[in-house]
């Protein structure tokens, strides 16, 4: 029997739960000031809640998604992307008639049958925004904004903001005409996929990462000359926006994002420091026609997506440190024998009321070997109790990194324990 986890799935734990909590709360910090409420929805979702809105023609749809019928034979898709799960919970549980917009996080994991590779796992962690029920470009400055600060506040140097916009579905259509008016002639240089795209969605040609594909590409129409007034309005508003911020970024004409649900002001963030193939850090856009698609009102939204596991890989390549404010002295028992370990947990009860980081050894080892653990599992005090401490209650208090040692009277000056790592706290 094979006991290994499936292919592409990872365990997390030691140094990159460390990562993982570190980004998970700069980024709570900042949705906080930003005022945004966190949403949980199910891992999973009826297919269809996402083959109609990320579109039947994406890859993601076409090829990644992890489907299968339960038991009634109901058909069931582990969530690829957080999006499609949450407008299908806004209008189910109708939050819609609350006060718009909507200004929502979410933390979850996501599935996708992709082959594996460093930073593309089948299941892996994004966290995301959503705000659901304004056009106002503002809005979608804001999510760029926060995008940016995440990035930066984590420590990553050199970043770049791409933006683009494709359009509402009125003027989009021109583009594509005067798109596939391009690539007939070149069609022959794409690749099956592409070709295939070409006949049902040719905007998807732009995910496609083959050499051949981009090269044709290069030369394509801008869609900024096919926009309509209000879409060009909008756009021009978000880049003042983001002036006005002082947030740097790049027009980048090519940039399409591999949903179909995307309308308008679309952006991603990448890291200069990393190669091409793999520097993109996060991104999203706006999605107007997803919640009347899904059978909501005409309700516009935009957002974005960070993957979270990708971000702990890239942070660790960048040399990128955590900034730990979290200096607590933490406090390791040693006892002796069996005895003494019951004995200690009165005094792990005492600092555990007190809010002391501490911990006892449940297997009894040499002293020498506990001190060597404790120092290298970042504890800064040792108190050692054996048969006289008990018997006298006079605790060895130790400062393992200063070599310093303290007496404490257990029995009638137990508040010594916390007034040592008190003053060792302020220096
Ligand atoms: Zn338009
Ligand atoms: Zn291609």
């Amino acid at each position: 029997m094979d006991l290994s986890s499936p292919r592409g799935t990872i365990d997390i734990y030691g140094e990159d739960i460390d990562y993982r909590n570190y980004i998970i709360n700069t980024a709570r910090e900042i949705l906080e000031i930003f005022n945004y409420a966190e949403i949980i929805t199910p891992a999973f979702e009826y297919t269809q809640v996402f083959s109609r809105s990320i579109g039947e023609n994406t890859d993601i749809v076409s090829k990644q998604m992890y489907t299968f019928p339960d038991k009634k034979g109901r058909l069931l898709t582990l969530r690829p992307e957080g999006t499609a799960s949450i407008v299908r919970a806004i209008l189910e549980n109708k939050m819609y008639s609350e006060k718009l917009p909507l200004k929502l996080f979410y933390i979850g994991n996501m599935f996708r049958y992709e082959k594996p590779q460093k930073g593309r796992m089948r299941e892996f962690w994004q966290l995301g925004i959503e705000s659901i029920g304004s056009d106002n470009p503002i809005i979608d400055a804001e999510a760029i904004w926060i995008l940016n600060l995440f990035f930066e506040k984590l420590g990553f140097k050199k970043l770049a903001l791409k933006v683009n916009n494709i359009g509402c579905r009125k003027c989009r259509k021109k583009f594509l005409e005067e798109f596939k008016k391009y690539l007939r002639p070149e069609k022959n240089k794409l690749c099956s996929d592409c070709r295939k795209r070409f006949k049902e969605n040719p905007l998807r040609i732009f995910d496609c990462k083959k050499i051949d594909c981009t090269e044709v590409l290069k030369g394509s129409p801008d869609i900024s000359y096919y926009l309509c007034s209000e879409c060009k309005k909008n756009f021009e508003e978000v880049l003042k926006c983001l002036k006005i911020l002082d947030i740097k970024y790049r027009i980048d004409k090519n940039l399409v994002r591999g949903f179909d649900y995307y309308t308008g002001t679309i952006f991603e963030i990448i890291s200069e420091d990393l190669e091409s193939a793999q520097n993109a850090l996060g991104g999203g856009g706006r999605y107007d026609n997803l919640i009347s698609d899904m059978g909501g009102a005409d309700i516009p939204a935009t957002g974005f997506a960070v993957g979270i596991d990708r971000t702990i890989i890239l942070m660790k390549q960048l040399n990128i440190d955590l900034k730990k404010s979290d200096k607590k002295s933490k406090v390791y028992l040693i006892a002796m024998d069996k005895i003494s370990q019951i004995y200690s947990t009165l005094i792990l009860k005492y600092l555990r009321e007190k809010e002391v980081v501490c911990d006892m050894n449940f297997n009894i080892r040499s002293l020498k070997k506990e001190i060597t653990w404790a120092r290298d599992n970042g504890y800064n005090f040792i108190i050692i109790v054996g048969e006289d401490e008990m018997k006298t209650g006079n605790l060895t208090m130790k400062d393992i990194n200063k070599f310093k040692q303290y007496k404490v009277d257990w029995k009638n000056d137990k508040e010594k324990i916390i007034e040592i790592i008190g003053a060792q706290n302020i220096d």
